[in-house]
C-alpha cells in the first residue's frame, strides 16, 4: 500500500502529490456506493488531520490561515473528500476542545491517524428541524448517564462512523453535547441518501432507539446553547467558503485553460479569475482576524462565486460537459450544494431576493 509524504506546510511539494492523486480519483465517485475510503486513507496518511490539532495534542499545530490554504487546495481537487473531511474535523475538533480526558484518551489520536472516523450530527442544534415543537434528538438523565431517544437528521459518513459527535436536548431544553460510539445498542445509520451532489459523502440520518451513553462521554453541557459553549470551536464561520472557494478555484482553472486556445472565452475567464483571486484574498485576511472582512459577507460572496464560475465553464464547456461523468457537469451540482450547506438565515434570504429580483 501506498505511503505519502507527510503534508506539513501548505506549500509543500507532497501537497502538489496528494492533490493530484485526489483530483485523480474524484472523477470516479458519484454515488453511496463510491465511499472515499482510498481518499480519507491517502490524507490520513499524509498527517492530513493533523493540521487541525496543537502540537501537544498530536497535531502540526497549522495556524488558521494556513489550515484555510490547505483546505482551498483539497476542496480545488475532490470536494467530496474534503466535505466527508469538514464534518469529521468537526468531530475532532470538539472532543480536543472539551477537556474530557477519558474521550481525549480513547478516541482522539486514533482519529487523527485516520485509523477510525467520527462525523458530526448537530444541525438539529443549528440549522435544521428547528420550526418543529418538539426536539428530534431527546436525552433524559438515566442512572451513569443520559438516554437518547430519536434522530439527527444529517450525518455525514454516517454507516462510515466509529463515532457521532452529536447534541441533543433535555426535558428542560438544556443542550448536551456527547461522544457516542457507533457500535452502541439501539443505534442506526442509513446508508446515505441520494443527493444531488456529494452523494458518495454517504450522508443520511442516524436514529437513536433508547440509547444509554455513559456520563463519561459527556464533551459539553448542559447548557442552553451548548455549541456556543465550546472554546476554539466555530459552526459556519470561514470553512464553508473555503469549500465554495475552492471549487470556484477548480473552475476558473479549467475556464484559463480552455481560454489559452479560445480567443472568445478570454475576457471572461480573465474576470473570473480575478474575482477569485480577490475574494480568496479577503478570505485569509479575515482567517487572521481582519474585522474589514465579514464572515457572513465572504459566504454570501463564496456562494455567489461558486455558481458563477461553474456555471462559465459549463457553457464553455458545452453539450460535452453536460455528460454525466465530465467534472464541469458535477462541479455545478456541488456548487448548489453551498445554498443548503449551514446556510445562516439572513444569507438565505439575500439569495433569494437575487433570485426574486436579480443581482443588484
Ligand atoms: C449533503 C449534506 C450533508 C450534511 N452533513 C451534515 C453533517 O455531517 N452534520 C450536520 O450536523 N449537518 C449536516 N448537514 C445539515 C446542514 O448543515 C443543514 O442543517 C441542512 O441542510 C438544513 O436542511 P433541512 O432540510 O434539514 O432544514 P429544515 O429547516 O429542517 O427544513 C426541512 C423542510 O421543512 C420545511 N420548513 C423549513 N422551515 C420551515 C418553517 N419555518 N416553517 C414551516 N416549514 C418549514 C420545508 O419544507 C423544508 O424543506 C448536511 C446537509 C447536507 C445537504
Amino acid at each position: 500500500m501506498q505511503q505519502p509524504a507527510p503534508v506539513l506546510s501548505p506549500d509543500a511539494n507532497s501537497m502538489d502529490d496528494l492533490c493530484a492523486q485526489l483530483s485523480a480519483r474524484a472523477d470516479q465517485v458519484s454515488d453511496i456506493a463510491d465511499w472515499p475510503a482510498e481518499s480519507l486513507r491517502l490524507c490520513g496518511a499524509s498527517g492530513v488531520y493533523r493540521w487541525f490539532l496543537s502540537e501537544d495534542m498530536g497535531g502540526y499545530g497549522w495556524s488558521a490561515t494556513d489550515q484555510i490554504r490547505g483546505y482551498l487546495r483539497l476542496a480545488q481537487s475532490d470536494l467530496n473528500t474534503t466535505f466527508v473531511i469538514t464534518q469529521y474535523m468537526g468531530a475532532l475538533r470538539r472532543i480536543a476542545a472539551s477537556g474530557n480526558q477519558v474521550v481525549i484518551g480513547d478516541w482522539l489520536e486514533q482519529l487523527a491517524s485516520g485509523e477510525r472516523f467520527g462525523t458530526v450530527g448537530i444541525s438539529h442544534l443549528t440549522t435544521s428541524r428547528r420550526h418543529l415543537n418538539r426536539p428530534v434528538l431527546r436525552a433524559e438523565v438515566s442512572g451513569d448517564g443520559y438516554t437518547l431517544d430519536g434522530m439527527s437528521p444529517w450525518v455525514t459518513g454516517a454507516p462510515h462512523a466509529d463515532l457521532y459527535v452529536t447534541g441533543a436536548t433535555l426535558p428542560d431544553s438544556q443542550q448536551i453535547l456527547l461522544a457516542v460510539p457507533s457500535a452502541l445498542d439501539g443505534i442506526e445509520a442509513g446508508p446515505g441518501n441520494d443527493l444531488v451532489a456529494l452523494s458518495a459523502s454517504c450522508t443520511d440520518q442516524v436514529t437513536f432507539r433508547r440509547v444509554h451513553v455513559d456520563h463519561s462521554m459527556l464533551l459539553s453541557g448542559p447548557s442552553e446553547h451548548v455549541l456556543q459553549a465550546a472554546e476554539g470551536v466555530r459552526t459556519g464561520g470561514l470553512q464553508t467558503s473555503t469549500l465554495a472557494i475552492g471549487l470556484a478555484r477548480a473552475a476558473v482553472t479549467y475556464l484559463a485553460d480552455e481560454a489559452s486556445r479560445r480567443d472568445d472565452l478570454q475576457e471572461a475567464s480573465t474576470e473570473l479569475c480575478r474575482e477569485v483571486d480577490a475574494l480568496e484574498k479577503r478570505l485569509l485576511h479575515a482567517s487572521v482576524g481582519d474585522t474589514d472582512c465579514d464572515a457572513s459577507e465572504i459566504r454570501g460572496a463564496a456562494n455567489r462565486l461558486a455558481l458563477r464560475t461553474t456555471q462559465a465553464a459549463l457553457t464553455a464547456a458545452k453539450g460535452s460537459g453536460f455528460v454525466k461523468g465530465h467534472p464541469v457537469g458535477r462541479w455545478c451540482r456541488e456548487a448548489l450544494f453551498f445554498l443548503v450547506w449551514s446556510c445562516p438565515q439572513p444569507i438565505a434570504q439575500a439569495h433569494l431576493c437575487e433570485f426574486a429580483f436579480g443581482p443588484h
